[in-house]
């Protein structure tokens, strides 16, 4: 479980503004409770046909990005939900570098967005269902920690995994039963 939520609250990021020690986005949040805010924006991928992935980044424990899969949305094959909420927490932090960030996503990354996750410098990952036909961090690869790359990150895997795989599967067999869906193919 999250060590970072005994830390002292260090003072608060620019992000998403939230009453002290009260509930929502500006609360200090624990891996759990991350990854359901995580599970929540992979909800809102799914409603637009969307593989869905979810993503939120903390820094100091609080929100400062949610994001989650718009490849068909946007028709752009880089849209996937992590590397949308670095891009973010970029802007949050005014940093390419985000050393002191979280990220939480439902799905174990790909090849692509762990690259992403090592440019970054990222601080933490923390993933919930582990990807054997794509994951990059532990399953086909492991790109967070192969220490030929200039930066290796922590990883805790597994985080309310079933939660995660049960979202996917129901995609999935949501998708075959009505057929590809209007204009997509799988
Ligand atoms: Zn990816």
């Amino acid at each position: 479980m999250g060590t970072d939520a005994t830390t002292p609250t260090p003072p608060g990021p620019p992000g998403p503004p939230g009453a002290p020690g009260g509930g929502g986005r500006g609360a200090v949040l624990s891996d759990g409770e991350a990854m359901g805010l995580a599970l929540e924006e992979a909800a809102a991928a799914g409603g637009h046909g969307d593989v869905p992935v979810g993503a939120v980044a903390l820094l100091g424990g609080r929100v400062i990005a949610a994001r989650h899969n718009e490849r068909e949305r946007q028709g752009d094959p880089t849209a996937h939900a992590e590397l949308l909420t670095i891009a973010d927490a970029a802007a949050v932090v005014g940093s390419w570098r985000l050393s002191e960030v979280t990220l939480v996503v439902t799905l174990e990354p790909c090849p692509m967005c762990a690259g992403g996750l090592v440019a970054c410098r990222l601080g933490r990952l923390v993933f919930g269902a582990a990807d054997p036909k794509a994951g990059a961090c532990g399953s086909l690869y492991n790109l967070c920690a192969d220490p030929r790359l200039n930066h290796e990150v922590p990883v805790t895997a597994g985080v309310r995994a079933a939660e995660a795989s049960r979202q996917l599967s129901a995609f999935f067999s949501d998708r075959r039963r009505v057929g590809s869906g209007p204009g997509r193919r799988p």
